[in-house]
């Protein structure tokens, strides 16, 4: 995973590629580098670190050319290292890449290659990718404009895994090579230039005009063209996307980090996620969607299958579609569901939900799911993505860009649409009426709900300032208040780096309860009438023991129990996850604040999880 940005055109390409790589730093941040061509020749500047150490390279600025490639990384094969970063060259200098993804079989191709003569300075998967161009470039005795295509395709044709290479080469100063596969990348359309990335925010400054690929699909990019040709290389026409973002909701809009921002943001990305498709009094409707009564009732099973975050919104979903469709649900994690041979056929629908929609793992398991037979469909925050592109039926939240690591107004967004696939699927089903009416009307209150949630931004910050040295966390809830104490914790250890621990509050008692001792910080989520009192006893015992207590409710609880006590507006229980969460999403926030840690780009941690 990493981000590529790419400029051809007539400006200087070098100040064009470190703005873009600075947008695209989530998805990777270990090293950065980039190459221009001038006077024929390739230039490369890269390091490891941050995007912005870029300018501490001396002669950065010099750099005239008008052609360039640019990479962050996240190191998959060899350290974060000078020699590692991208691009990379071939042994002759003619070729310089950069890469996205993994080559699964690159310790074969480099055997291959050292045969050859071929001589290696890197680590890197990638660094086969120019010499195995370069290798075909030799062999191939035709002197024409398609040369270096095809000796890119045929290297291309040899590698297994996952690719978006940019190539550049000093035999053709006026062009530029792409292809993807398995890993984004999309083009910029401007006037006679081009721009290249990997998504769409990072270049929306310079253009709204997309050619989004397809896998394997090859680019020749010039300054006033872009030339498309499938994988046997036929040419093939291309159309122009108009993207209506706004490049100013992918800035910081005043706030000191994306996370902050994007947890203030949810109010209107529910809005927005809502959209025209649910009304108080009509059917819920999805553009996208044309399931009948027979087929939902012919469905023996419902899969949820995601990863980290998505995953838990996925767990709030399975409680109200199990409940209010009566659909057997269950839910998986991506990387175990490819690999655990799970039991689909033609009467399963298989739901896959990425906030970038390139989540390398859910992309696997929906090809998997597909091979097997299962309808499926695809939830991501991003059009175009693989996923969408992937599944039989796509629906979005829209969220709007979601810049920092830690998920929030998309996993929010991502809970409020199976609410409203829920609905729609009760609605063709035609069962839980009541039910489905009073989710309604929770789902269309949720945006002034959350704007009320938001003002205990205070009282939690005080919370966070009391615990942020502490080294574990535990947090606790029953039905769907667990699914928040489970990304709340995730939340926790993303960003402020403190282990923190969630169990169904009633299983405590049945090992973890161990692990409690004085002063430990325990936390607990108590929105569902039926199971409250359940839970406040389960906090007695853990208060017996010493812990210090935060409590999130809508309900009326004895306050004097509990150290701090945060209420929130009362809704309809399949949806308290998107209030609940809110708080502790701050908490995180706060902590990560007072211990001093970069919110936005936790260690080790990349945005979109481009790698199995
Ligand atoms: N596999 C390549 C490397 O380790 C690319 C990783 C990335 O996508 O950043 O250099």
């Amino acid at each position: 995973m990493c981000g590529i940005v790419g400029y051809i055109g007539t400006k200087k390409a070098s100040p064009i590629l470190i703005n873009g790589l600075l947008r695209l730093e989530y998805r990777g941040y270990d090293s950065a580098g980039i190459s221009t061509i001038e006077n024929n020749s390739i230039s490369i500047m890269k390091d490891k670190g941050r995007v912005k150490n870029l300018y501490n390279l001396s002669g950065i600025d010099d750099l005239e050319g008008t052609i360039g490639i640019a990479h962050t990384r996240w190191a998959t094969h060899g350290k974060p290292s000078k020699e590692n970063s991208h691009p990379h060259m071939d042994n002759s200098k003619t070729f310089s890449v950069v890469h996205n993804g993994i080559i699964e079989n690159y310790n074969e191709l480099k055997k291959f290659l050292i045969k050859e003569g071929y001589i290696f300075y890197s680590q890197t998967d990638t660094e086969i990718i120019p010499n195995l161009i370069h290798y075909y470039y030799s062999k191939d005795n035709k002197q024409d404009d398609l040369k270096l295509l095809r000796s890119i395709k045929n290297a291309c044709s040899k590698l297994k895994g996952s690719f978006a290479i940019e190539v550049i080469s000093k035999d053709y100063p006026d062009n530029m090579i792409v292809v993807r596969k398995d890993s984004p990348l999309v083009i910029g359309k401007g006037d006679n230039e081009n721009y290249i990335s990997s998504d769409i925010p990072a270049i929306l400054s310079f253009t709204r005009e997309f050619y989004l690929l397809e896998d394997l699909e090859f680019v020749i990019l010039s300054r006033h063209d872009a030339k498309f040709y499938d994988k046997d290389l036929n040419s093939i026409n291309k159309r122009i996307q108009t993207i209506e973002w706004n490049a100013s909701s992918a800035e910081k809009d005043g706030f000191d980090d994306y996370m902050l921002k994007e947890i203030y943001e949810q109010p209107t990305a529910i809005r927005e996620t809502i959209g025209a498709k649910l009304t108080e009094d009509s059917k819920c409707e999805f553009d996208e969607l044309d399931f009948t009564k027979e087929y939902l009732q012919s469905i023996n099973k419902i899969y949820l299958v995601a990863c980290g975050t998505a995953m838990h919104a996925g767990l709030a979903g399975k409680n109200m579609i199990e409940h209010i469709c009566k659909i057997p649900t269950e839910v998986d994690i991506a990387s175990e569901f490819r690999y655990r041979d799970p039991i689909i056929d033609n009467k399963t629908l298989c739901v896959f939900i990425s906030q970038s929609g390139e989540t390398a793992d859910t992309i696997a398991a929906l090809k998997l799911s597909k091979e097997k037979g299962a309808k499926t469909l695809a939830i991501s925050n991003v059009i175009g993505s693989s996923i969408t592109r992937e599944a039989d039926f796509s629906i979005y939240t829209h969220a709007g860009p979601e810049i920092a690591v830690a998920s929030t107004k998309a996993y929010t967004s991502q809970v409020v649409l199976l609410s409203i696939l829920t609905i729609y699927f009760a609605e063709i089903l035609k069962i839980s009426e009541k039910e489905v009416k009073s989710l309604k009307k929770a789902i269309i209150e949720l945006p002034s709900k959350i704007e009320k949630t938001l003002k205990c931004t205070e009282k939690i910050k005080k919370f966070g300032h009391r615990i942020y040295q502490e080294k574990d966390v535990f947090f606790l809830g029953r039905g769907v208040d667990e699914t928040v104490a489970k990304e709340s914790a995730l939340k926790l250890k993303e960003i402020s780096y403190i282990h923190a621990e969630s169990y169904p509050a009633g299983e405590l008692k049945h090992g973890p309860i161990a692990l409690i001792e004085n002063n430990i910080t325990v936390i607990s989520i108590m929105t569902d009438p039926k199971l409250v009192e359940k839970t406040v006893s389960n906090i007695q015992e853990v208060i017996t023991r010493g812990a210090k207590t935060l409590v999130v409710t809508n309900q009326k609880i004895d306050d004097k129990m509990f150290d701090t006590v945060i209420h929130i507006p009362e809704t309809n229980s399949f949806v308290s996850p998107i209030l609940s969460v809110i708080p502790l999403q701050l908490l995180s926030y706060y902590i990560s604040k007072e211990k001093g840690l970069d919110v936005d780009k936790p260690r080790n941690l990349a945005k979109s999880v481009t790698v199995e």
